[in-house]
């Protein structure tokens, strides 16, 4: 087995080119494997990178990863597609499955350790199937709390202003319940471009090419399998499995099927523009004949519960703030991002360990179901 940290590189290239390099052992089972570089952005050098191939007799299937949607996030996901060639490829049959893994979706987020991308826009709340199906009141939940989720000067007493927070977020959730920040979040909103949670005034590079290539993999394939790997949410130091509301399995089902011990599902209407979600709905309105699995997998960090829920509205607020706004000290700007991190890349061998251990749990339990993995 590799050393740990050989999974969990320090920064965006180093990810990258470890990524690049698993091609040649790809070839050895897939010998049209093709990597192909996409830039995304203002920097050229920022790029979506993918490894994909067709199977070598017929398409009866394909393996689907992908990573870095939210940026940071890319991380955990790339450590994911090093796990698998390393240890699951030789499990797989070329002939009748292809494979299609992406690196970095969101790469300017990645490389500057931040979750949305160079917009501003987190990408989950940018595929918009329909962009006039979203309703004209969608930032109304958002609106109400806006004080608290747009960034308003520059950081001046650290201690202070997270006093000021977290007396606002209890107020909210004294007034509103839980279920308005909650809406406010997973809804998104497309109003304040400098808000948390926006989700743009169009589509991403970014969504456009991986609309497109989720169009391909159902067209080219009967059967698509697809991971896509995030961190922050569900219980620490384990793996939590999302599917979308467009699913139609219901948890119990799931639950059943998948041997995993933490399975959620989207509660319909209350998450927009989800990338999982836009693959179903295609799937289900052009491609009604294949079947897809698609589903988000999440290593968990703060943990579930009203305290880790507080401290992920903080770190996301803060960071946001301390984005556009600055910090005076650095000692400020150093917590803010090292809270940051902790919620969505933390630097302790424990939780490292746990995303090798749980990621591998995934992959057997989805995998072996699917029958992507031969027994
Ligand atoms: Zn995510």
């Amino acid at each position: 087995m590799k050393e740990l940290n050989q999974y969990f590189p320090a920064d965006y290239e180093q990810s990258r080119r470890s990524f690049r390099g698993h091609l040649s052992e790809i070839k050895d089972k897939w010998p049209d494997a093709e990597l192909t570089t996409v830039s995304i952005g203002k920097e050229a050098d920022n790029t979506i990178d993918m490894i994909s191939s067709k199977a070598t007799k017929t398409n009866e299937q394909v393996l689907f990863f992908t990573t870095g949607e939210h940026g940071i996030e890319g991380y955990a996901g790339a450590a994911m597609i090093q796990l698998f060639v390393d240890e699951y490829l030789h499990h797989v049959d070329p002939e009748t499955t292809g494979i299609c893994f992406i690196h970095a979706l969101n790469p300017w987020g990645m490389k500057n350790f931040r979750r949305v991308t160079e917009n501003n826009v987190d990408l989950n709340r940018n595929y918009l199937y329909n962009r006039s199906s979203v309703p004209e009141d969608v930032n109304k939940n958002y609106e109400k709390e806006s004080e608290l989720f747009l960034p308003d000067g520059k950081i001046t007493d650290l201690s202070q202003e997270k006093m000021k927070l977290q007396a606002q977020l209890v107020k909210a959730l004294a007034e509103e319940g839980y279920s308005a920040i909650k809406e406010a979040k997973g809804m998104g909103q497309f109003e304040y471009e400098r808000g948390v949670y926006y989700g743009g005034e169009k589509e991403e590079e970014t969504a456009i090419f991986l609309k497109k290539i989720q169009n391909q993999l159902l067209s080219d394939y009967p059967r698509v399998i697809h991971m896509d790997w995030h961190t922050a949410l569900g219980p620490t130091n384990e793996i939590t499995m999302v599917v979308s509301s467009e699913d139609e399995r219901g948890e119990e089902e799931l639950n059943a099927k998948y041997d995993l011990n933490n399975i959620q599902k989207f509660t319909p209407e209350k998450v927009k523009g989800d990338s999982t979600n836009h693959f179903h709905k295609l799937k289900n309105e052009q491609y009604s004949t294949n079947y897809l699995f698609s589903a988000l997998f999440e290593f968990g960090t703060f943990g579930t519960g009203k305290q880790a829920e507080l401290r992920e509205f903080m770190t996301i607020v803060l960071e946001n703030r301390l984005y556009w706004e600055g910090a005076e000290n650095e000692g400020d700007r150093d917590w803010i991002l090292a809270e940051f991190r902790e919620m969505f890349y933390p630097l302790s061998e424990e939780w490292k360990k746990s995303v090798l251990h749980e990621g591998r749990k995934g992959m057997e339990a989805v995998l072996g179901e699917e029958g992507i993995l031969k027994k």
